[in-house]
């Protein structure tokens, strides 16, 4: 509904704004024509239904983009980088056509576009373009084709997380150029890292958006899961310590790991326990869900670190008071961790119930009808991993696009094929309960819980809110559901039903020593997740 006179001050401020940035210093500016946003909106015919010459043709919808890379290329001479971001798939409705993203690209590079970015999917689009679910590079086909169609250099985007995956696209000449967002925010020193060939050191974006994308959505500042300190560098502050420590860690779950390493790094002599045989805790769990396979590059990044830092580790070992007492360590930290809460139903201990680590670390096998008592993360997640298709395996380019009804042959507007998601109904029959009365998967991260709940929804797993459960028997879980008495004749009861902290050697140790701390599920069960306990972990460790 912008007049002339509207679209003229848009193009002015667009202008304006090069200009500023240029007598900023700076190498130049990239206009976002993507994601859906206003430039986006003029370009498509799904948003742009005006009659004047600002729509009604191609020509006129992409009137705007291309008059404002004129006029900024006029106003800040030949040498300023102008990079346009252009939506190569919108992946919504009414998108724009293969054609028409190259008449934009082409008419773009004439009106003096140093660079064209790739754009992929609105933020309205019902398809996840950079969750942990899209396999590495996943859109890079897309810019190779636009390589065919214009000079002009290109960058391809999305889910290259790491200088292997970046040299890959390069080599095989998809794109001139890859950018990166999140990975830079998991590690500042990516690059530098990369260029001294010390690629196994980086702290890898595992694409969970938890603390990037999840914050902003949330008015909240952005940062990482697995690096705290980001965009928190000048009040999260790391220096050597004055008074070198020897500390025990307890635990080498992410907690742990994070406070270890730190710590290490600040210049204490840390010892690390871990009971089991290796490190990474509950992260261990999160491996086994398809869609979070990459989580282990945190765990190589974390061993990695742990060699580098001359961090003791012990492994097979659950240290007692009196180990921890007679080793003299001037602090002990306890991120010993969390066990699975125990529901209190009748009948929980009948054979065909178990809890999550039993099926996720492969100690039972379950059958093809199966009721989770919880629908948190881990609830969820269990559900994703009991209805997975078995041939579809992670980072499966072909059969990521074929589900989410990707064209990748650009016959089709917004790059939508007409048949839609392929999400099949699964073969097993999966319940997923909660007591609470709100939406099941309300509490599941802004930017990716709709993924998981759309996923599990075409699979078949019904999603059963305000369940009282009554008993457990060989008949299956019997449940009350708004006040009706139903039966779910199930093979398996699996509970998610959260967690409780593991903390015995708290109060025995307060007894003996003064520098005793919790971090992570230790120190709190509820709403734990990774993120809080990396963040207790560095911050901890950067204060000790
Ligand atoms: P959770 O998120 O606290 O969920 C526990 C579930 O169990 C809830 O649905 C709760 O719902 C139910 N519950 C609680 N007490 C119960 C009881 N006594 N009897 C029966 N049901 C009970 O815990 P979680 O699923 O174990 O996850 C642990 C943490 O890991 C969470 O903070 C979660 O965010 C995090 N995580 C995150 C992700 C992710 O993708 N971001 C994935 C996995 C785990 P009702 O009380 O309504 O029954
Ligand atoms: Fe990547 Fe997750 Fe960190 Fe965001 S929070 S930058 S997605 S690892």
């Amino acid at each position: 509904e912008l007049g002339e006179s509207d679209i003229e001050t848009l193009i002015e401020s667009f202008t304006e704004c090069a200009v500023l940035a240029q007598s900023a210093g700076y190498d130049g500016v990239e206009i976002m024509g993507s994601e859906g946003y206003l430039i986006n909106q003029f370009i498509v015919k799904k948003t742009n239904r005006r009659l004047d010459d600002w729509g009604n043709s191609l020509e006129g919808r992409i009137r705007l983009p291309v008059a404002i890379v004129n006029k900024i290329r006029a106003a800040v001479g030949p040498s300023f980088i102008i990079i346009f971001r252009l939506s190569m798939l919108d992946l919504v409705k009414n998108g724009s056509t293969w054609e028409e993203i190259v008449t934009l690209a082409t008419a773009i590079e004439t009106a003096g576009a140093t660079i064209i970015n790739t754009g992929i999917g609105w933020h309205e689009a019902r398809i996840p373009t950079i969750a942990s679910i899209v396999p590495q590079a996943a859109f890079t086909w897309a810019t190779a084709r636009l390589k065919k169609a214009v000079a002009v250099p290109l960058i391809t985007s999305n889910r290259i997380n790491s200088p292997e995956i970046a040299e890959k696209v390069l080599v095989r000449g998809d794109a001139d150029m890859v950018s990166m967002a999140r990975p830079l925010l998991a590690d500042g020193a990516f690059v530098k890292k990369a260029a001294e060939n010390r690629a196994d050191e980086i702290n890898t974006c595992i694409a969970c958006n938890q603390a990037c994308l999840d914050h902003i959505f949330e008015l909240k500042i952005a940062s990482c899961l697995v690096n705290p300190r980001a965009c928190h560098e000048t009040e999260l502050t790391l220096f050597p310590s004055t008074v070198p420590k020897k500390l025990a860690i307890v635990g080498a779950g992410p907690a742990g790991l994070a406070c270890a390493v730190t710590a290490a790094k600040r210049g204490h002599d840390v010892t690390l326990f871990e009971q089991s045989d290796r490190i990474g805790g509950q992260f261990n769990l999160a491996i086994q869900i398809p869609a979070k396979s990459e989580y282990r590059e945190t765990l190589r990044y974390f061993q990695k670190q742990v060699e580098l830092c001359d961090v003791s580790l012990k492994l097979n070992r659950a240290p007692t008071v009196e180990e921890l007492i007679a080793q003299a360590f001037d602090t002990v930290v306890l991120a010993t961790g969390v066990i699975p809460r125990k529901a209190d139903i009748p009948g929980v201990d009948h054979t065909m119930v178990s809890t999550y680590l039993d099926v996720l670390e492969g100690r039972k096998k379950v059958g093809q009808r199966v009721a989770i008592i919880g629908a948190g993360g881990i609830g969820f997640d269990v559900a994703d991993y009991l209805t997975h298709p078995e041939k579809s395996a992670q980072g499966d380019l072909d059969a990521y696009l074929d589900t989410w009804g990707i064209d990748r042959h650009g016959r089709q507007p917004g790059a939508l094929k007409e048949a839609g998601l392929q999400i099949k109904p699964a073969d097993r029959q999966v319940y997923l309960l909660q007591r609470s009365e709100t939406r099941v998967g309300d509490g599941l991260g802004k930017t990716t819980g709709w993924i998981l709940r759309l996923i599990l929804t075409r699979r078949g797993v019904q999603m059963i809110a305000g369940a009282t459960y009554r008993r457990i028997d060989d008949n299956g879980l019997h449940v009350r559901v708004k006040d009706e008495n139903r039966l779910l004749a199930v093979d398996n009861v699996v509970i998610c039903a959260g967690q409780e902290s593991m903390r015995a050697l708290y109060e025995p140790l307060k007894q003996h020593k003064a520098a005793v701390f919790m971090i992570g599920g230790a120190e709190r069960a509820s709403e734990l997740d990774a993120k809080r306990a990396i963040d207790e972990g560095v911050r901890l460790a950067a204060e000790l």
